[in-house]
């Protein structure tokens, strides 16, 4: 494990990196008593500063406050972004060969303490430590990937016949907003971090309210590395007060965004009158699983209970709408019924609910699905008001009307939806009824098949008998709703540069 110099100044800091593994850091909880959370405090021109404004973070598997987290004001982002601002001129004039090491150092660092970070993700968002470790290890993937990424980079060079040569050149952009969800807090961060520090932009990163912890030690790796002043800020917060200032601000020339549809929009009407800004969001899904009548059962219902149970249903990659073709109908019901309850227990693959206001949420649809009489195959209405810990156990709902908000609206949580369809033109039809287009699950081993429908369905991204899988030059991001710009080895050199073309006479 990497140690901690005592240069850190910020005790939460200090605090934090001594729990290096589970039973640390529960010890450390039981013994901190809830008169002494965590203070985290904001990381500007890689120095921890301390806020005024907080509001409390809580462990979802006990329910207990752990931690209490800025809310910083439009004064402590600008400051953040002015710091941004001035690091931009030298940072972004830097060698790729010099970027690469900082991104490889801070890659390393991860990795030393790569158990720290998975205990507090697991202990922040609710979701289990072996899937914690998972996302730690694609957090570091993403810095690997970028180290490597720009030090191989084509552009493009034309001819006009006789007249001119002409080439394209791409500068870094600027000073960006970086803004996460909270339901893969370090990985969907690091996601974006990656890149805009790659491609020569400095940044100001605000991470879900809900979930900062990972975020907050992320600060310490950064401090660690050497990284020049100012070239990576964090600012905690939440939308409204932290997140809304940030993305107005004049100063930063770009936002990259992953969270909810309706924060999406927001985000767009408070810059629309910013016209060089760049946006890139990443916004919900509510993505269909077609199971066609050809599969190996026992492998489509693996496939498909991943897919719709994993981090409690909350990816927003999910497929919490399944569609089985009518001839295997009931015996895919029931194996998949069979094997979630084997498979997916409260303790085991299952964690809790992040937080107390989206346990409610997703509550709320089951309230909603019992009184449009659906059918509760498994898993039942949660209590109201949960004693001990955040815990939904898995419910599969068969007899949802498809006009149903529980079948149209992003639930974001251990809920699925079993229906049934006749013809393969069904299938697509009934994948594509919806607002969003992130993402589907493709199960047929049919080879034609695989193209006809996969080419129609209206999702960013089609796994075909498989989930999740991810290469990050793969353009990433959705349709419809699910919103705008990809991201991913070149389109995220997309996001974060600007392209200019030099016009040489012969
Ligand atoms: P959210 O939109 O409520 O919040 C996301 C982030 O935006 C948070 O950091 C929040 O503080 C900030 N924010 C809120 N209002 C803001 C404003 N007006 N201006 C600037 N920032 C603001 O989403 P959430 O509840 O944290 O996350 C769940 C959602 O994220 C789901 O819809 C899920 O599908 C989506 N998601 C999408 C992807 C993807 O890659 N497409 C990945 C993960 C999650």
């Amino acid at each position: 494990m990497g140690s901690l110099s005592t240069e850190a100044g910020c005790q939460a800091i200090r605090e934090a990196w001594n729990c290096t593994s589970l039973e640390k850091a529960e010890s450390f909880l039981t013994t901190q008593g809830s008169s002494a959370p965590l203070e985290l405090e904001n990381f500007v021109s890689n120095k921890f500063n301390p806020s005024t404004q907080h509001l409390d973070a809580i462990n979802p598997k006990t329910g207990k406050v752990f931690a209490r987290v800025p809310v910083s004001s439009a004064q402590e982002v600008d400051e953040a972004v002015k710091n941004a601002t001035d690091a931009f001129k030298s940072w972004s004039k830097t060698t790729v060969a010099v970027r690469s090491k900082y991104l490889q150092k801070i890659a390393q660092l991860i990795q030393e303490n790569h158990e720290l970070f998975a205990v507090w993700e697991s202990l922040d968002q609710g979701k289990t430590l072996a899937r914690a470790r998972v996302e730690v290890d694609r957090a570091i993937s993403n810095f690997n990937y970028f180290s490597t990424f720009i030090l191989h980079q084509e552009t493009a060079a034309r001819m006009i016949d006789g007249v001119a040569l002409t080439y394209e050149h791409r500068s870094p952009a600027g000073v960006f907003a970086l803004i996460s969800p909270w339901n893969m807090p370090l990985y969907l961060l690091t996601w974006k971090i990656a890149p805009c520090l790659a491609f020569g932009c400095t940044a100001v990163a605000k991470p879900s309210e809900v979930t900062s912890m990972s975020a907050f030690l992320l600060c310490e790796v950064f401090r660690q590395s050497g990284l020049p002043s100012g070239v990576m800020n964090v600012v905690f917060g939440d939308g409204p007060t932290t997140g809304s200032a940030l993305v107005r601000s004049p100063l930063v020339k770009g936002v990259s965004f992953t969270g909810g549809t309706a924060t999406g929009i927001q985000i767009r009407k408070d810059t629309a009158d910013q016209i060089y800004k760049h946006l890139s969001l990443e916004l919900g899904g509510k993505n269909p699983t077609l199971v066609f009548d050809d599969v190996d059962l026992t492998k489509a219902v693996e496939t498909a209970a991943m897919a719709a149970f994993e981090n409690q249903g909350e990816i927003c990659l999910c497929g919490s709408r399944i569609y089985v073709q009518s001839s295997i109908y009931d015996r895919f019901v029931s194996t998949f019924t069979s094997y979630v309850q084997d498979n997916y227990k409260r303790g085991g693959r299952m964690g809790a609910v992040v937080s107390l206001p989206h346990y409610r949420k997703i509550r709320s649809y089951l309230e909603l699905a019992a009184s449009e009489e659906a059918q509760f195959v498994i898993g039942e209405i949660p209590a109201a008001d949960p004693q001990d810990g955040l815990w939904i156990d898995p419910v599969i709902l068969t007899g949802v009307s498809t006009s149903s908000r529980v079948m149209r609206e992003e639930i974001f949580g251990p809920v699925v939806t079993i229906a049934k369809f006749e013809t393969e033109e069904e299938a697509v039809e009934l994948a594509n009824d919806n607002p969003n287009g992130l993402a589907a699950v493709l199960l047929t081993k049919d080879g034609a098949r695989i193209r006809r429908v996969g080419e129609q369905i209206e999702a960013g991204l089609v796994w075909v008998n498989c989930w999740l899988v991810r290469e990050l030059g793969t353009p990433f991001g959705g349709m419809k709703n699910s919103g705008t710009g990809r991201e991913g080895g070149e389109y995220s050199r997309d996001v974060f540069t600007v392209v200019r073309t030099l016009h040489i006479p012969m």
